[in-house]
């Protein structure tokens, strides 16, 4: 039995700590779901502590966002120009960066009779999407020349550290400063939101103001894992244990250890790897890669070693822990965020709210 577990009292503590560090340097966050579901009461958390503004990568699965938002959410991914219908009808606003899908996107919303909003994303290193900053004053004086336009340009949104592991700095953050300025004294068009994220500005926020115009952070991992990514460290004041992943114990020996002569590749394709040999304390434990990504489990207590993964089995090695392990324990886990997003995606994970930290 897999259980993500989810500390209710650390998650508001890491939301009330964001929204007023954020707040006081003028910044409103945008809390980003990518896992965790729609009615949860994770959603009510952010949002009755001062996230407003929800981020949603993927489009509903058999839900209505109307009937759960007073403010509809954002649409944080590129639209698929095969899904704007649904786009629309579901979301307030969504970053871009293809003409021709707002061109589209603009005869759907006149064919509904929607108003929609539009962030034009900026790529400023990171390699993913977005139209470089060159070409973006053009860019968004051409979307304004979109026959009967109906969208409504409301700013410019960039990322970092997703895909190229670029890492914020004053080149690539000031940037958006300069090209919020010259879209307004150019086009004479106002640049409402200026939006950063995601989770790795954290530490650059640190040290650094950043320039008035820019007033949004969004922000995903650092909520849930009190972790700030691409550096990958941990943030002081964010709890790392608001989400753990617990399952049982299905089977326990002592088994011989021995470097196999002829080496084949495990269940995944890849050459095993044996880190020990001899008499070891093995369990083999009640999940695998279609209940989590093992990989990214961190156990909380010391002595336990993940040594092989399989689709339904995590085998634990723990000769090293002063635990003696039986069937029916359950062992817990720190996740990163991989196992994060498995873990809630897994229709075989139960998800358990925690009211109370045993503290
Ligand atoms: C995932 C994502 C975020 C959140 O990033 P974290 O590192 O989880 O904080 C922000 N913006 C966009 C566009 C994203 O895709």
């Amino acid at each position: 039995m897999s259980q993500l577990t989810i500390d209710i009292k650390k998650l508001r503590h890491n939301i009330q700590f964001l929204v007023q560090y954020c707040n006081r340097l003028g910044l409103e966050i945008t809390g980003i779901l990518k896992g965790p579901g729609l009615d949860s009461v994770i959603l009510h958390e952010l949002i009755s502590n001062g996230v407003e503004n929800i981020g949603f990568s993927n489009l509903p699965v058999n839900k209505n966002y109307d009937n759960v938002f007073q403010k509809k959410p954002v649409f944080i991914s590129l639209p698929s120009l095969h899904e704007l219908g649904d786009m629309i009808q579901y979301f307030g606003t969504s970053f871009n960066s293809e003409l021709s899908v707002l061109k589209k996107m603009n005869e759907v919303a006149i064919a509904r009779n929607k108003t929609h909003n539009i962030i034009l994303m900026v790529d400023t290193g990171d390699l993913r999407e977005g139209v470089l900053p060159e070409n973006v004053v053009d860019t968004v004086k051409r979307i304004h020349e979109i026959k009967k336009l109906r969208l409504v340009f409301s700013g410019i949104g960039t990322n970092l550290g997703c895909c190229a592991g670029i890492i914020p700095t004053h080149l690539n953050v000031d940037i958006l400063q300069e090209l919020a300025t010259r879209i307004e004294t150019q086009l004479s068009l106002p640049v409402k939101t200026v939006s950063v994220g995601g989770s790795v500005m954290l530490e650059y926020l640190k040290t650094n103001p950043l320039p008035e115009k820019i007033n949004q952070v969004r922000l995903g991992e650092s909520i849930f894992l009190g972790n700030i990514p691409t550096i990958d460290k941990k943030h002081e004041n964010l709890y790392d244990d608001v989400l753990i992943f617990r399952s049982d114990v299905l089977e326990t020996s002592e088994k011989r250890i021995d470097l196999p002569e002829n080496l084949g590749k495990n269940a995944f394709g890849y050459n095993p790897e044996f880190k020990h040999t001899g008499i070891r304390k093995r369990a083999v434990m009640n999940f695998g890669i279609a209940d989590t990504y093992p990989a990214g489990l961190t156990p909380v207590n010391a002595g336990l070693d993940i040594v092989c993964i399989n689709s339904n089995y995590t085998v634990i090695d723990f000769t090293d822990s002063r635990e003696d392990l039986k069937p029916g324990d359950f062992i817990e886990f720190k996740m990163n965020y991989m196992s994060m997003l498995q873990s809630f995606i897994s229709p075989f994970t139960c998800i358990v709210f925690k009211q109370q930290t045993d503290e």
